[in-house]
Order: structure tokens, then sequence, then C-alpha cells
């Protein structure tokens, strides 16, 4: 089987180990071979992108279009295929698979279109004579770090604004899911950015990860995974000044009041919280649900998912593919037994299933009756597991919304104008979605929460600028 290599300065290179990528859905299947780097291929990363930095700063709009826009382009026409190598070592369907991929080639277009966009400011002094004018700069080589759940999405939404405000890139994929990885470098190889100006390393994050985090040449880290990694990111980023940006995760409320539309909320809650196999940060985790259409909605949302099909995730009828690894599945089952145990009730799911492959299945678990102190209510479980909580009125559903570390997403269905506008207004959340599902985000805005769930600038759309660039102030004698 042919042997994945790292990128480094515009030459595949061999690491110092290697993995193979094993997929969830059927463990005998080796879905590819990839090398992996440690903190020596760190450095020569960075030391290429080092290289390339001058040039690429001063590189102009219509050199970062063309490159943004060829990767964008080649993304969409093999969004097919991309998908299938997507659901094969991550697990979700391939409906789902096909949609992240084709998310990622329509972020470089968008980005292609930023690099035309980016502007300043002139303006008038207060001393006279003199003219001020704001402009946005490059930081220079920034590091990226990506988590296994979009695997292709969010290495895109980090990759493209970086090199369309003429930054360089290390990135430090996530171990489990490789492949997408590397086929995106490779269209990103292939395409006429210069070497160099883009590198990745596949690697260990306890040694790849760490040492890009730590390296004194890398300008700013943008980083999406775990609060407990973020904190040890943002501590050693803080350590050496440099910039840094993290997403992290969420334990997102949906609410739904009496007077919801009932086929309303059950979608969005199937889809929020069980699409994905409950893989997203964005997952409708908490249903905080008013006592007046409780009963009709716990029933409608349980026998919605005894009707989903678990299984294999490239399989056509699948519409809940596996979790990522045994790892993942024994976390989900071990939340079961602590969901159990802290007293709430299980209305259906949360059960290991067998398919014909072997895999890492499990069916969609919704407990009812439980408190918002209870772990399963303030821990991301990060699979297809919900709670329900029962609320008194809209006060009290957002009192409960609201009590948690996490801030990334938010929902509420309700036919009620002033109760929707209410919870814009109130809940405490980076985005907040009415009659929606609380994931599931376009990718020209931005993106991102509060609390636990983020830290630093927003991601995606145009205030992806605050992050990549760093603002010059100028002043001229006229
Ligand atoms: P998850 O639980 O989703 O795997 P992690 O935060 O462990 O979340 O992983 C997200 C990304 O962070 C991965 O690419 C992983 O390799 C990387 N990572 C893990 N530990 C560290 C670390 N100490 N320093 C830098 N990166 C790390």
């Amino acid at each position: 089987m042919e042997l994945h290599k790292l990128l480094i300065g515009g030459k595949w290179v061999d690491g110092s180990r290697v993995r193979d990528n094993i997929n969830p859905s059927d463990v005998t299947e080796v879905v590819g071979r990839f090398t992996e780097g440690g903190a020596g291929e760190i450095d020569a990363a960075v030391a290429a992108a080092g290289e390339a930095a001058p040039a690429w700063a001063a590189s102009g709009p219509q050199q970062r279009f063309d490159v943004l826009d060829f990767i964008g382009s080649e993304i969409l026409a093999r969004k097919q295929e991309l998908g299938l190598l997507l659901a094969r070592e991550e697990g979700k369907t391939l409906p789902e698979a096909v949609g992240e991929v084709g998310r990622a080639g329509q972020i470089f277009k968008f980005y292609a279109g930023e690099a035309l966009r980016l502007r300043g400011e002139r303006i008038p002094s207060t001393r006279p004579g003199v003219m001020v004018e704001v402009t946005r700069e490059p930081l220079g080589v920034v590091g990226m770090i990506t988590p296994w759940n979009f695997p292709i999405a969010i290495p895109a939404w980090k990759i493209a604004p970086a090199l369309a405000f003429g930054n360089t890139v290390v990135l430090k994929p996530a171990e489990l899911t490789p492949a997408c990885a590397w086929a995106l470098a490779d269209i990103i190889h292939r395409s006429d950015l210069p070497p160099g100006v883009f590198n990745m390393v596949n690697g260990a994050g306890s040694e790849a990860g760490a040492a890009l985090v730590q390296h004194r040449d890398v300008a700013g880290i943008s980083f999406t995974g775990s609060v407990e990694t973020g904190r040890g990111i943002a501590a050693a980023c803080i350590g050496r000044m440099a910039k840094f940006q993290l997403e992290m995760g969420g334990k997102n409320p949906l609410i739904v009041l009496d007077d919801a539309d009932l086929d309303t909320a059950v979608a969005c809650a199937v889809n929020g919280a069980f699409f994905s196999t409950g893989q997203r940060c964005t997952a409708s985790s908490r249903l905080i649900v008013t006592e007046g259409i409780h009963d009709r909605f716990v029933n409608a949302v349980s026998e919605k998912i005894a009707s989903l099909v678990v299984g294999d995730a490239v399989a056509s009828d699948t519409q809940i593919g596996p979790a990522v690894d045994g790892r993942q599945l024994e976390k989900n089952l071990a939340y079961m037994d602590i969901g159990r145990k802290e007293g709430a009730e299980l209305v259906r799911g949360g059960e290991r299933v067998t398919c014909e492959k072997d895999g890492f299945y499990m069916s969609p678990a919704l407990f009812v009756n439980t408190r918002n102190d209870m772990r399963i209510n303030r821990e991301e479980i990060f699979g297809p597991i919900a709670t329900v909580l029962k609320a008194a009125d809209l006060e009290e559903a957002m009192a409960l919304a609201n009590d948690t570390p996490f801030g990334l997403s938010a929902g509420i269905c309700t036919t009620s104008l002033s109760a929707a506008e209410h919870f814009k207004a109130n809940a405490r959340a980076g985005m907040v979605m009415v009659n929606l599902p609380t994931a599931g985000v376009d990718y020209h805005v931005p993106f991102g929460g509060t609390k636990a769930s983020s830290y630093g600038s927003r991601e995606q759309g145009s205030h992806a600028a605050e992050f990549y660039t760093t603002v010059k102030t100028a002043y001229q004698l006229a």
C-alpha cells in the first residue's frame, strides 16, 4: 500500500513512524498508510514556511485568487471521490461527507474572493497636514492544529483565509483522519502556490502538535479540538506572546416551546443531536422542553430515532454512521452508564449495534427526566446521545440553556416572534438558531462561541481577517 508522506518545502518527505488509518465502519479495512513526523519535521516545516513568507506576503491579490480558486475548483470537481474517502476514514454518512467536501471547496472559493477584497483606510489626522493609513498585514508563519470530526472543512477554513491574507502555513492534522488532510495537501501542492507556503506534518498531538505550538518562529496558532488541549495551547502561546485562536467544545441547548411546530422541533432535535453521529461541536445535546409539549415531543423524537438506520457510513440507507474509533465508542457507552447512575431515565438507544461489518456502532440514545447538574448535561459527550430537560416556561428554559460552561451554539423552536427575539438577544452563545438545528452553519459568516467554547477572534467569513492579519497604522506628513 502506498505510503503517504509529509509535505515540507514543496517536497513529499518521510517522517519517523507510520500509522495505518482504519475505517471505523469496518475495522478490517485500512484506508491508507501515513507517515508521521515529530519535532524535527515541524522544525523543517516552520523553516520552509519562514523562508517562503516574505515573497508570499508580497504576492498580489490576483496570484492569491488564482491559487485559491484552483484549489476550490478541484475540491468541488472531486466532491464524490473525496466524500467517499472522508466517510471511510471518519465515519460520517456519505451524503454528509460529500456535503463537507463541497463546503471545503466553497470556502476556498470564498477566500479567493476575499483576497481581492482586502482594503485599508485613509483617514485625515487630527494634526493638520498629516495623513493616516490603516492597513492589514499577514502575521507570517501560522500553525494550524485540527481535529478529526471535520477532516477537510476545518483545515480548509483555516488554510484558505491564512493564504488569502498572505500568511504561510504549517498544518498538523488530527491523527485519526490523515487521508483528507493528505488529499487536500496534494491538491494545494499541485496548485501554483510557491513551495513552502503550505506545509503539512502529520503526527501525534503531544509531539508534532506541541512542537508547532512552542516553536518560536510560529506567529500564530489556530486550533480546533478539546478544551483541555486548548487550555494547554493557550498557556504555551501566552508564554511566548504568540497570537492564538481556539475553537473547542459545546453543550448546545435546543429549547422547544409549547407553541413550537412539533414536526420542525423534532426534525431540528434529531438532526442536531444525532446526525454525524453526534460528533459535532455544534450538536444539540440538551433538549430543553416546556411542559405543554414535553410528552408529545419526547414520544415523537423517540419514534423517529427508532427508525434511524445505524450502519456502514458508505451504505446508501445509513443515517447514523459509527463512532470515529473504539475509544470514542467506549466513551459514549461510559456516558450511558453515568447517565443511568445519575438517575436519568433512558427512553431508548445507547446500545452497541452489531452490523455485518465490525465497526464502532451504537444506537442513538435519548434520556429524559434529567437535571442540568448531571454530568451528562455538563460535559461534552461527542456521541449520538441527547438529554431532555423539562422547563416551566421560556424564562426557566433560557436559564437552563445559559447554565453551562460552554457557549458555542443555541437554538429555539417556537412560533412566537417575541420569544424568538428574546432568545436571540439573551442566549449566551456565539451562534443562535431559530427553528433550525444548532448544527449546520454557512461558510461565509463568522463561526465561534463564548465561554469555554472559543477564545480569540471568530473564524470564517470576512471576520477571519481579524486573526490572520495584524493592523498597521501609518502616519505621514503630507
Ligand atoms: P480530540 O479529543 O477531539 O482528539 P484533541 O484536543 O485531543 O481533541 O485533538 C485535537 C487536535 O489537537 C489533534 O490534531 C491533536 O493531535 C492535537 N493535540 C492534542 N494534544 C496536543 C498538544 N498537547 N499540543 C498540540 N496539539 C495537540
